[in-house]
């Protein structure tokens, strides 16, 4: 972020014990101290991120905050997952031309939506844990949609302010008979990171290239221009069943050359203006 000249671009990590951090160039400011400013909430906690829901007035404070904020070494950091309290990730089968990913081939006409627990957010320095040994475990990088307001209805898809920005997510997806929902959601399965992109830095979500390796390996290439329903289509669809909240994920599918993980992997991620992430698989 450019603090000087009233740029409101920003890339925001949350890393180490919850501190919140401005990725700038080659180093992030810690501007932890912002938090302060979001309302202390009594029993019930809202149904939205607090920090994704605040981010249009927390913009200013954070900006003057980077000014006098320390550079830390990134490599010194450890990074958790963007959003803190998602309410809800929205997922969606066979997204791309060409989709390789557990059902494909028959491709739906409409979106295939559905649902994975919030508490399978991580990030990446989590790592990933393969927590039921002899059960394939696949990854799927994915273009994640953060939700910046309340959505109610299809129609509202299109208002300014839908999505306060974007990250990189890694469906991992274990195979077998149980229930998809169950199968994708495991504790760490949904991998979210580097940071948030905040929407107007990254333009058109629809023309970004998306990689993942293993162990240095590429196994997934592809471009978002390749999504069969883009990120407006995704959201109008979820909102038509739910109403989405500021937080909420909305993972938009994965590009072919899905595969196993074996714990010692790396894997490296890495979408177009979001930046990369590595995640150790043990
Ligand atoms: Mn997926």
């Amino acid at each position: 972020v450019s603090s000087n000249d009233g740029d409101p671009r920003l890339k925001l990590c949350r890393f180490d014990a919850d501190r919140l951090g401005v990725v700038e160039g080659a180093c992030v400011r810690d501007v932890t101290q912002v938090l302060e400013r979001l309302p202390a909430h009594r029993w019930p906690s809202p149904a939205s991120d607090a920090l994704v829901a605040h981010l249009g007035e927390l913009r200013p404070l954070i900006e003057a905050a980077c000014e006098r904020a320390p550079a830390i070494d990134p490599a010194r950091v450890s990074l958790r997952a963007p959003v803190a309290n998602p309410g809800k990730l929205i997922a969606v089968r066979s997204n791309y031309c060409g989709a390789d990913d557990e059902g494909a081939g028959n491709l739906p006409a409409a979106p295939d939506l559905f649902l994975k627990a919030a508490s399978s957010v991580a990030g990446p320095a989590d790592g990933l844990e393969l927590r039921l040994p002899g059960r394939r475990v696949d990854h799927e990088v994915e273009l994640v949609a953060i939700v910046g307001r309340p959505v109610t209805r299809a129609s509202d898809a299109a208002l300014p302010g839908v999505v306060a920005g974007y990250c990189i997510g890694i469906d991992v997806t274990m195979r077998g008979p149980e229930d998809r929902g169950l199968r994708k959601s495991l504790d760490g399965f949904s991998v979210l990171g580097p940071w948030l992109t905040t929407a107007d830095e990254v333009g058109d979500p629809g023309r970004l290239e998306v990689e993942l390796a293993v162990n240095g390996q590429v196994r997934q290439h592809g471009s978002t221009s390749k999504l069969l329903h883009g990120v407006p289509a995704l959201l109008a669809a979820a909102a038509g069943y739910v109403t989405l909240q500021p937080g909420d994920l909305v993972m938009t599918g994965t590009p072919p050359g899905v595969g196993p993980l074996e714990r010692g992997d790396v894997v490296r991620c890495c979408i177009e203006r979001l930046g990369t992430m590595l995640v150790e698989v043990r």
